[in-house]
């Protein structure tokens, strides 16, 4: 009782310290303007911008504005277009196309698959998150006509109109040609891909009996994960947790393989000193082969082959997990707008896409140039730029001016396994148990909506957010919500 009292006390305060943490940078507001102050909400005033791209004639009193309440429509239901859309409420009639039914809060995917968390809480449906004002399309976006103003969606022949259009596509697996790689590896980005994954290490588990020799369990339970980056680090300490724990309830002799293939120097490129040391330690704690200088050559049903310094490896595996990189989305490769040499699309200050000032784009398909390069196809970009999107479809609409923003990094938490994690918050590293906690904490005041974070913190708090066991199949149905 006294520890559960403990633990609500230390998840309030870290809560509070983060959420007034997220709302003071949320006005934190530098431009480019040279003559504003840090720290003061300061905007361009248009006589600062390139001249001729930013005058706001899209809706010139009289002229263009339409005769009902403008049509935006956002594609795209991730950190950028979801929280777009809620904070567009009321402001005209906004259409929200996903071709899923829910969002996904993304760095709480390792927690779904280890089961420290359920798939409610971190992929709530848009029925749940959605008011009235919103209007919700479910399909998925085929077209984009930009001269036409109207997007086609695969469930419907009807085109919708928009007078707005905010795209938020998001990324997809890049798979950099490797053979095989898109055929048999696991990506992760999504529920169903750690569902499948889960189910991939429970039968590889059942597979094995407990009296098999140790050098045969080890080859029957090697999984690798390719890329060192945080997406691979975590998932690995993750995997490899919970494998032991399966190993020790299902008495099995020796210990499981699981392999982390960088073809990079180092892992976790994009992070600082500070926190890479934690999650070295926890890569060797976890017992996490790291292979550096390594690049995965060629993926099978049950092998991956590695090259390292010209020499060719091929180990067998049980799967081979991909979080090895991200592409633009290919529903914007066909869109004549500008763009950068890896595809993304460039967009003015103000999130507009030039020569297109009624669409804006963001998150992991827009290249914004005035951002810390640290944020580049993060979660936090987005939802920054959600708050700069909105609000400049706000000013758009009533003919005002628009904003731009400098973002920057709001911190960096790694999960590192099933009882640790490392979190960077105002410049200071920690990590262990009470990173864990802080974590949670974090995660729990960026969720969307006041209503779903309250209900998601006081799952937390009560029904506790320990990993659920790699059960064999057949006691319980393992992948199971505990809803
Ligand atoms: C496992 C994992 C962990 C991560 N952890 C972190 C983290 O800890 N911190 C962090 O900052 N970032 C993290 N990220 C990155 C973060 O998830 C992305 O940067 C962020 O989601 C980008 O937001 P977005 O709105 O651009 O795209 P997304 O959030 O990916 O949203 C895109 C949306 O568009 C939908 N969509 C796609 N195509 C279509 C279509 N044709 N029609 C209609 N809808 C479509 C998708 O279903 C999705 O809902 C993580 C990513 C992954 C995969």
């Amino acid at each position: 009782m006294k520890i559960m009292a403990l633990n609500f006390a230390v998840y309030s305060l870290l809560l509070c310290v983060f959420a007034l943490f997220a709302s003071s940078r949320e006005t934190d507001f530098v431009s480019t303007n040279p003559n504003c102050h840090r720290k003061l909400p300061c905007f361009i005033p248009y006589s600062l911008l390139p001249a001729g791209r930013f005058d706001n004639n899209l809706f010139p009193p009289g002229a263009l504005m339409p005769a009902t309440e403008p049509r935006i429509v956002i594609v795209g239901g991730g950190f950028g277009g979801l929280f777009t859309a809620l904070d567009l409420a009321g402001a005209g009639s906004v259409t929200l196309i996903s071709d899923e039914d829910h969002f996904l809060f993304t760095p709480m995917l390792y927690e779904y698959l280890s089961g420290e968390v359920e798939e409610w809480h971190i992929a709530p449906k848009y029925g749940e998150l959605l008011d009235d004002n919103l209007r919700l399309v479910q399909g998925a976006v085929t077209t984009i006509d930009l001269s036409q103003r109207r997007v086609m969606v695969d469930a419907s022949d009807e085109p919708i109109e928009y007078d707005i259009l905010v795209l938020a596509v998001g990324g997809v697996t890049n798979y950099a040609g490797v053979p095989g790689a898109e055929e048999f590896a696991i990506p992760f980005r999504k529920i169903a891909h750690a569902d499948l994954l889960r189910s991939r290490m429970v039968a590889a588990l059942d597979h094995v009996p407990p009296n098999l020799p140790p050098q045969d369990t080890r080859q029957a339970l090697t999984f690798a994960v390719t890329g060192a980056g945080a997406s691979g680090v975590e998932l690995s300490t993750k995997m490899a947790d919970l494998l032991r724990d399966a190993f020790e309830r299902r008495a099995l002799t020796g210990e499981p393989r699981v392999l982390v293939i960088e073809m990079g120097q180092k892992i976790v490129p994009g992070m600082g000193e500070a926190i890479r040391e934690f999650v070295a330690e926890a890569l060797t704690e976890s017992r996490v082969e790291v292979h550096t200088l390594t690049r995965v050559v060629q993926i099978t049903q049950n092998t991956v082959t590695v090259e390292h310094n010209g020499a060719r490896t091929e180990i067998e595996t049980a799967a081979v997990v991909w979080t090895g990189g991200v592409r633009a989305n290919p529903v914007i490769d066909s869109l004549a707008i500008e763009k950068t040499n890896r595809g993304l699309i460039l967009v003015e200050p103000t999130l507009q896409v030039r020569a297109h000032q009624n669409v804006f784009a963001l998150g992991d398909i827009a290249f914004f140039k005035d951002a810390s390069p640290i944020l580049a196809g993060t979660g936090q970009l987005a939802l920054q730029q959600a708050g700069l999107a909105a609000r400049n479809i706000r000013a758009l609409i009533d003919g005002r001016q628009l904003h731009t923003r400098h973002f920057e990094e709001m911190g960096e938490a790694v999960s590192l396994g099933t009882e640790r994690a490392a979190v960077l918050a105002g410049g200071k590293a920690f990590g262990g148990a009470l990173a864990r906690q802080a974590r949670f904490a974090l995660y729990t005041s960026r969720l969307p909506t006041w209503h779903h974070r309250l209900r998601v913190g006081a799952s937390w708090f009560f029904e506790g957010t320990t990993a659920r066991p790699l059960l064999p199949l057949g006691i319980k149905q393992d992948t199971q919500s505990r809803q």
